[in-house]
């Protein structure tokens, strides 16, 4: 493993996937203050907000606001979130601060249906025609496959099902397709299954995208990793789960996820230190203790104890 096969690219989703989940809706001028703060860590791939309906998803009503504001590095990849064409346009108002678009569909059919009322194929045509108007544009994109290892209606997801999938986003166009765990159901043995046959299969690049909800993300993002997988989305503090009942968790915590990348020899870019000084902002803002593992332990010491 040299230095550069063993480097991880990270996609901070908390903007979007977390603030999204909050009960409350975030000050627009705190959301600013947040983004910035993650963007001065080091990534390189921050999802800042997404374009969907206010009505649907009020916590991001402010979205363009927060995107014209941030002061974002050069460095750094600002990805949104498109749910559809319209949404595309509206993000275009302000090309020249967004680098790529993320769309998304479920490899479930009830799965889809509930979350956007259409067919997987209807999805599909849609997500293609997205992509190829935001090719157009100059823009990278990403798809994301939610239910790619199970559905919370209608339980195992065929691998075959999401491969044929896969082929269909990358003859559509996109860049970059992410396997989501949204209901937190895969297991690592599964991951290490279907990330294997993808990267025989799929020409773009693949990128996991892990919840916590049962304490197996770590697990999963491991066997991804021996799968070859070098690209991961994750949420600072493990924002982005429902929050009620207390206790439920999100996305992988990117704290959590950046320590034991580092710890195991892969570099991600990030600075830990200044990544858990935004997790602190967020836990503060939001005023409830997070779930995130590192933010409570803080980075592993090697130094030997004194005293
Ligand atoms: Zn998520």
């Amino acid at each position: 493993m040299t230095a550069d096969t063993a480097a991880v690219t990270i996609r901070e989703v908390g903007p979007r996937d977390g603030f999204q989940n909050e009960p409350e809706t975030i000050a627009t001028d705190d959301k600013v203050r947040l983004v910035e703060l993650l963007a001065r860590t080091g990534l390189r791939r921050l999802e800042l907000t997404s374009f969907v309906r206010p009505d649907v998803i009020p916590q991001l009503a402010d979205g363009a606001e927060v995107l014209a504001r941030a002061d974002i590095p050069e460095t750094v990849s600002v990805t949104v979130l498109v749910p559809n064409r319209r949404g595309l346009e509206r993000a275009l108002a302000q090309r020249d601060r967004i680098d790529e678009v993320s769309l998304f569909l479920s490899a479930s059919e009830s799965h889809n249906r509930a979350n956007v009322n259409r067919s997987v194929d209807e999805s599909l045509a849609g997500v293609g025609a997205t992509i190829a108007d935001a090719r157009g544009e100059g823009l990278r994109t990403v798809a994301v496959l939610s239910t790619a290892f199970g559905c919370p209606y209608e339980g195992a997801v065929d691998p075959d099902r999401v491969l044929g999938i896969c082929d269909r986003l990358a003859a559509a166009g996109a860049d970059e397709i992410g396997l989501a765990d949204t209901t937190g159901m895969a297991n690592p043995r599964q991951v290490a299954e279907l990330f294997a046959r993808a990267a025989d299969h799929v020409e773009c690049e693949l990128t996991a995208h892990f919840h916590n909800t049962r304490g197996q993300a770590l697990a999963n993002v491991v066997a991804a990793l021996d799968a070859g997988c070098r690209s991961f989305e994750s949420s600072f503090g493990e924002l982005g789960g429902c929050p009620v009942p207390p206790g439920a968790t999100g996305n992988v915590a990117t704290e959590d996820l950046v320590s034991m990348l580092h710890e195991m020899g892969h570099p991600t870019g990030i600075d830990l230190a200044k990544l858990l000084d935004a997790s602190h902002a967020v836990q503060q803002v939001l005023g409830r203790p997070l779930g995130s593992h590192t933010l409570v332990a803080g980075p592993v010491d090697w130094a030997p104890a004194r005293g």
